[in-house]
């Protein structure tokens, strides 16, 4: 398919609605397939076990990593709403004594003010228990001495002001919404063309929701960014299982014993899958039905919404 090309944000948000469109109509209905050998060989990971006829985890997790946007909340005209019975079913989990995470691909705020964001509606959450692509870069430029060039959304870009940003050695790339003109696309281009620069991007996921309409998210602009300059840019954030990895230890644990619940079903349940986790796809935040029959990634788990994936975990501590 050929997308013609853009210049501002609100004409590639309509031609994403178009295609999202096209795609449902062009739907194909994959058959449901009960072999867990199937599940096992195609994930790489657990499969599904069918008890009474309902679908349950394969493994009981030791842990639990958690997607916040479409998951805890959904954000309504810009302002964050928390989902229907998520933050008592989110206490239910902290409550428990499972170890958790919140791993996200947030890349607007530091992790300090995404804790604030979600206090404010009600979860009690602190910022060392949220993992981002912002902190993870952050941690990558310390260790290594980097001097990077970004371009990231205005209200995180005073992260990096402690680094020194002259003759940059690496390129990150956040989604900079507003901020990606011709003029700064052009300007990271020129920083990428000839491979002397490793290129980073914080996510590349390709949409989100936002007051109940889907929206462009930083993926395509990486992709763009590849094509012309022919540098491949390495994923802080999901999906890569880098990143999976690094809130695994953070909990000090393995990725086999911990379960990623999520509304992305490439982004968080395919990565974490990759990654060795089991992954719960819930039905919030942007999922669409065709999510549910996607080509190469089984969930070990689909749930109707966070309390519905809390359930599941806890009850599955119990034993079976
Ligand atoms: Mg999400």
């Amino acid at each position: 398919m050929t997308i013609p090309l853009f210049y501002n944000r609100l004409d590639i948000t309509s031609a994403l609605n178009i295609v999202s469109d096209k795609t449902k109509v062009k739907k194909v209905s994959l058959p449901i397939l009960s072999s867990s050998v199937f599940y096992e060989k195609e994930t790489r990971i657990g499969f599904y076990k069918n008890m009474g006829g309902e679908r349950k985890l394969s493994k009981r997790p030791q842990g639990v990593l958690c997607d916040i946007s479409g998951v805890m909340k959904n954000s309504i005209n810009g302002v964050d709403v928390a989902i229907d019975k998520s933050v008592e079913a989110f206490k239910r989990l902290q409550d428990s004594g499972v170890p958790y995470v919140l791993c996200t691909n947030e890349s607007c705020y530091s992790t300090a003010v995404l804790a604030q964001k979600l206090r404010k509606i009600g979860f009690n959450i602190s910022a060392d228990k949220i993992v981002s692509p912002v902190s993870a870069i952050i941690q990558v430029i310390k260790e290594n001495n980097h001097r990077p060039y970004v371009l990231v959304n205005e209200k995180v870009r005073g992260e990096f002001d402690r680094f020194d940003q002259s003759d940059p050695d690496i390129v990150v790339v956040g989604d900079a919404i507003d901020d990606f003109t011709y003029e700064n696309m052009n300007k990271t281009f020129k920083l990428l063309v000839g491979g002397e620069r490793k290129f980073y991007c914080l996510g590349r996921s390709k949409y989100y929701l936002e007051s109940g309409e889907l929206k462009l998210e930083v993926g395509c602009f990486i992709a763009g960014l590849e094509y012309s300059s022919q540098v491949k840019a390495e994923v802080i954030g999901k999906p890569s299982p880098v990143f999976f990895n690094q809130a695994a230890s953070l909990l000090g644990m393995s990725p086999r014993d911990l379960v990623m619940i999520g509304d992305d079903v490439d982004s968080d349940v395919g990565g974490a899958m990759r990654a060795g986790l089991q992954g719960i796809l819930v039905k919030t935040g942007k999922y669409r039905e065709k999510d549910a029959s996607h080509p190469t990634v089984k969930p070990t788990l689909i749930a109707d919404n966070l309390s519905h994936a809390i359930d599941v975990i806890l009850n599955s501590k119990k034993g079976y």
